[in-house]
């Protein structure tokens, strides 16, 4: 391996959203990228086409944005080394197919899917596993086992046919890789898999590497599930010649209770989403997750670079990250962590800037006073572990309730309410300044023995609809008098 830039990819496949662990797949390798000085790929794996599902590579590209991960080449961006989208880049795997084919490592196959199937099942109720390898390739339709001239006869008819990777009948093939060391595969288990499809296109496998050769990619940084792939992987590479890059295979993320993959049916039992943006439900973004928060939670998942139980910048989770610090251990998705990381990551971002956030989930609130929305949120933010909390917890500073908590409201006096209204219309007509409103009211309910405790609860009740919210004082100044007055009466009207 010699000393080159270094280069990595995140290749997702577009055949719907993009899952939490993608998003984690993808921020370990912008770190590592960043942490280099090296170039970030986003490589769209659609060979498959029947798999495809509309509007999934658009998903992906605003999910990366909205978490800050920049991109150096792309569709469209920084092309020099694209196409980027593998179902563009047909005539590459054809001239290297055709290479591995002259090498003799890859072979032309002409058996039909029900051969195929009649073997498998052959096998089957022998108790055995059918495996299309060096044992029986001999004795099958392919262009080891036939004269040249049938097999050019069946390619020139325009019949189907597959292209197969000729895998070592003997030896082992020795992989490593920086987070599960190294390992030893049996060549004679391995199968002869197929690297062309009957419709001309590559397979995962072939593409993937021939991609990556193509593409300089020096670290490959994937999920656990692609580990199975990794001997066949060498093998291609060894076939070519090619020197082949770095393997990490981080750890799967698992349901909260450690059983099983982190499932889309296991969030929404739980109440949260696996995916970053809204996909038919709302996403992590709606529920009114921040970027920040969920880009540092997924970079401690499985690594301890990023693990310090504080939260971290992206210039600091940059700085702490190395490969060797991730973990071969999966690791437990915990929601409740995540908004542990919103919270936190909500007290040190300033309101000016949660304000972008918050009207960019909830546009309607652009009608209000900016100013006033930046000092609400400066007022209730050290209570909030959501955007969407913040809102809620600022909503009563904008407008009256809309009803009133049951419980709450039987707290009232309408006793005091009425003497309230009468020590309003007194402080209006004496038209004295009332931006001191609570101290007003504590000076009156002690000169007229009224009882503060009742006051203040009854007050708090009658402007925020329930007994919770931020200092009655800060709740007061910030309506003013007129509105205190305007919900005084609209509880009256309604309560009684
Ligand atoms: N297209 C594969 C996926 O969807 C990429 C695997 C890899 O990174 O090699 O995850």
């Amino acid at each position: 391996m010699s000393l080159n830039k270094v280069r990595v990819r995140f290749a997702p496949s577009p055949t719907g959203p993009l899952h939490i662990g993608g998003l984690r797949t993808a921020i370990f390798n912008f770190l590592f990228a960043r942490k280099n000085n090296g170039d970030f790929i986003l490589r769209i794996e659609d060979t498959d086409k029947k798999r495809e599902v509309t509007g999934a590579e658009k998903y992906i590209i605003e999910s990366l944005n909205w978490c800050g991960i920049k991109v150096n080449e792309m569709p469209g961006v920084e092309d020099k080394r694209g196409p980027y989208r593998q179902s563009e880049r047909n005539d590459v795997y054809k001239k290297h197919i055709l290479r591995l084919i002259e090498k003799g490592k890859a072979y032309y196959a002409f058996d039909s899917a029900e051969e195929l199937e009649w073997y498998r099942d052959g096998h089957k109720k022998k108790g055995k596993t059918f495996i299309y390898n060096w044992h029986n390739r001999l004795k099958l339709k392919n262009s080891l086992s036939m004269s040249s001239a049938e097999v050019e006869s069946l390619i020139n008819s325009k019949g189907k046919f597959v292209v197969r990777f000729k895998a070592p009948s003997k030896g082992f093939v020795k992989t490593s890789d920086i987070i599960r060391g190294n390992s030893e595969i049996d060549c004679r288990l391995l199968e002869d898999k197929v690297l062309i499809k009957a419709d001309g296109t590559p397979t995962y496998h072939f593409a993937n590497v021939v991609d990556d050769y193509e593409m300089g990619v020096t670290h490959v940084i994937r999920g656990e599930e692609w580990l199975p792939s990794l001997a066949l992987h060498y093998l291609i590479y060894d076939a070519f010649n090619w020197g082949k890059p770095f393997f990490a295979h981080l750890p799967l993320i698992l349901n909260p209770n450690g059983k099983g993959k982190l499932s889309k049916r296991t969030g929404e039992n739980a109440g949260f989403s696996v995916f970053p943006l809204k996909w038919e439900h709302a996403g992590l973004r709606e529920t009114g997750i921040l970027p920040e928060a969920l880009f540092n939670y997924l970079a401690t998942l499985g690594s301890s670079s990023g693990n310090t139980g504080k939260t971290m910048s992206l210039k600091q989770l940059v700085e702490a990250f190395e490969l060797n610090s991730v973990v071969s251990a999966a690791a437990n998705f915990d929601f409740e962590k995540l908004k542990w990381y919103n919270h936190k990551h909500i007290q040190e971002k300033n309101s000016e800037k949660l304000l972008n956030d918050i009207l960019e989930l909830m546009p309607s609130l652009k009608d209000l006073d900016q100013l006033k929305l930046i000092k609400a949120i400066d007022l209730v933010k050290e209570r909030a572990t959501t955007l969407v909390d913040l809102w809620t917890l600022a909503e009563y500073l904008f407008f009256s309730p809309k009803q009133y908590n049951e419980k709450a409201r039987k707290k009232v006096s309408l006793e005091v309410v009425k003497k309230l209204i009468a020590l309003c219309e007194e402080l209006e007509s004496r038209n004295e300044n009332k931006t001191n409103l609570l101290s007003l009211i504590k000076n009156w309910s002690n000169e007229n023995n009224i009882p503060l405790g009742k006051v203040l609860i009854s007050i708090r009740i009658i402007v925020v609809g329930e007994p919770s919210g931020i200092d009655l004082d800060k709740i007061l100044s910030f309506i003013g008098f007129d509105e205190f007055v305007l919900r005084l009466n609209s509880f009256v009207k309604s309560a009684f």
